[in-house]
């Protein structure tokens, strides 16, 4: 789409990429419509980013590190990025209102991305300054100094379903550690990010320190990915494009970090304080409508409170609504129809496997009518051989199995490909910690689950959950590598 057509949405949701600095368009003029989840209509558009500008972007990052960037202290990147955070948390209101039209999540959730991105640049940029090295003793001849480095310029690929949380995970903590950074948003909600990095510019980061490239995940994305300017890359999104992305990397020999999603599992055992337990059980899939790759998509429960704990949470279930985010729903629409499809396949192939709906919530009857909205979904028993407890759906789709045993319940737990997150119930704290050690997962919640893991946890996963870490003081030392310095003195 050229710029001839740009007239049909309003001025100020007609975005350009940022790079230098400077709000500059696709080299080619082209743009992408923008619409919104929510029903469906053209709302904004965005520029389609080319090869040219990824490369622009790049050097405008390696120009940052050489210049402004690269001289300021740790101290002074750190009071940025808290300036920063303070800018945002001013703006919550403004950026959740934006973020719900783009992605459809109501709006509570998108206040909470908000926060929680401000929380992540008051944490990384309070840390900048309290990343330091070390000194080896060696020979008493010799002082060996290591330094913790920025790698130089970071590459940032961010996926749609929290594209604020995500940014602020992944680029504050590179910007603390020095690096300069190369952002490309999701072609499906860029929208946040493209704002809150005009804030960094209006707070006083220097030019390049931070460029933001939009545009589609085979043309910018990919060439991000490939670019031999990028010293490491950062990648959330889906298993087949972390692979292509991995990939890419490795032709330039850079280091990547990789979350690729979840199908954790929450395990309930017959001593679980089940009244405790059932909000939690039933948020840790509807929250963001189940688009969350720490989403508890699993439920598996022992034998003797089955039957129960299945009654409970399909009730929960029959009261739940997807409709408009700005009228409290308990979740929004998907955020396109392709992902819309992509779940509504998946309850297809349960129904096709013979599999039982035990609760079904409802679709607003108000909700817009072009949006992408899916009614949540409960099945129950799903067998460990089934395609819905094996793979992740990225919708409000829960599963519940039973078990008999620890045993059993350590083999479920694990019996996927992927590796994300796991959470044990039981009043017993020995079964439970040794539960817990036992499963393959990069966070274990006892008796709480927290999708999402929290900002000061390092979060990552196993398996085909990716490697890697962000989040907490890990995923600032994973934005920098060593250098050993060793001095001679006689
Ligand atoms: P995706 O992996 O294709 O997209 C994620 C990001 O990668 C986007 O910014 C996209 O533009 C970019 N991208 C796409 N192709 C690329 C390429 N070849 N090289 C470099 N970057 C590229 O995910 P999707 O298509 O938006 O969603 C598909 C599925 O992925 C979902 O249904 C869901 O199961 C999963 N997903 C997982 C997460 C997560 O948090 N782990 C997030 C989004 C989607």
């Amino acid at each position: 789409m050229n710029d001839q057509i740009v007239s049909t949405v309003a001025p100020d949701m007609v975005h350009k990429n940022l790079i230098g600095g400077r709000d500059i368009p696709a080299s080619d003029g082209m743009m992408l419509d923008v619409l919104s989840p929510v029903d469906g209509a053209l709302f904004a558009k965005i520029a389609a980013g080319t090869a040219e500008d990824i490369d622009a972007a790049v050097q405008a990052a390696r120009a940052a590190l050489e210049g402004a960037w690269g001289k300021l202290t740790a101290t002074e990147r750190g009071r940025l990025l808290m300036k920063l955070a303070a800018a945002v948390e001013a703006r919550a209101d403004e950026l959740a209102a934006l973020e719900s039209r783009d992605n459809g999540k109501p709006l509570r959730q998108s206040k909470a991305d908000a926060i929680a991105l401000a929380r992540y640049f008051e944490f990384y940029g309070s840390a900048a300054d309290k990343l330091h090295g070390d000194v080896i003793p060696y020979l008493n001849t010799h002082f060996i100094g290591v330094e913790r480095v920025p790698h130089g310029v970071t590459g940032h690929i961010i996926p749609w379903n929290y594209p604020m949380q995500i940014f602020g995970r992944s680029v504050g903590a590179a910007l603390a550690a020095g690096n300069s950074t190369v952002v490309k948003p999701a072609e499906d909600a860029s929208l946040t990010i493209l704002r809150v990095s005009a804030l960094a510019r209006e707070v006083g980061f220097p030019d390049g320190a931070l460029n933001v490239v939009t545009g589609l995940g085979r043309t910018a994305g990919a060439t991000l990915a490939a670019h031999p300017g990028i010293d490491f890359l950062s990648f959330t999104g889906s298993p087949e494009t972390g692979t292509a992305v991995q990939t890419a990397a490795a032709q330039n020999h850079v280091g990547v970090t990789l979350e690729l999603g979840g199908k954790s599992a929450q395990v309930l055992f017959d001593d679980a304080d089940i009244e405790r337990a059932l909000p939690t059980l039933v948020n840790a899939i509807i929250q963001n409508g189940g688009q969350t790759c720490s989403a508890g998509s699993r439920l598996l429960i022992q034998r003797g409170i089955f039957q129960e704990v299945v009654d409970a949470v399909a009730e929960r279930f029959r009261a739940l609504r997807a409709g408009h985010p700005e009228r409290e729903p308990d979740l929004g629409p998907m955020i396109n129809q392709a992902q819309q499809r992509r779940v509504l396949g998946y309850l297809e192939r349960g129904r096709n496997e013979g599999l039982t709906v035990v609760g079904e919530g409802v679709v607003a009857l108000d909700a817009p009518a072009g949006g992408y909205y899916v009614a949540p979904t409960f099945l129950a028993p799903v067998p460990h051989q089934s395609i819905l407890f094996q793979e992740e759906i990225f919708g409000p789709v829960l599963v519940a199995t039973p078990f008999e045993d620890e045993a059993e319940a350590i083999r479920l737990a694990n019996g996927t490909a992927y590796g994300l997150v796991a959470a044990v119930w039981s009043r017993d704290a020995m079964r439970s910690t040794r539960v817990g050690r036992a499963m393959r997962a990069g966070q274990v919640f006892v008796n709480c689950y927290g999708a999402g893991g929290g900002i000061e946890l390092p979060f990552g996963g196993f398996g085909r959950s990716g490697h890697g870490r962000e989040k907490g003081f890990e995923g600032l030392i994973k934005f920098t590598t060593t250098k050993t310095l060793v001095i001679a003195h006689g």
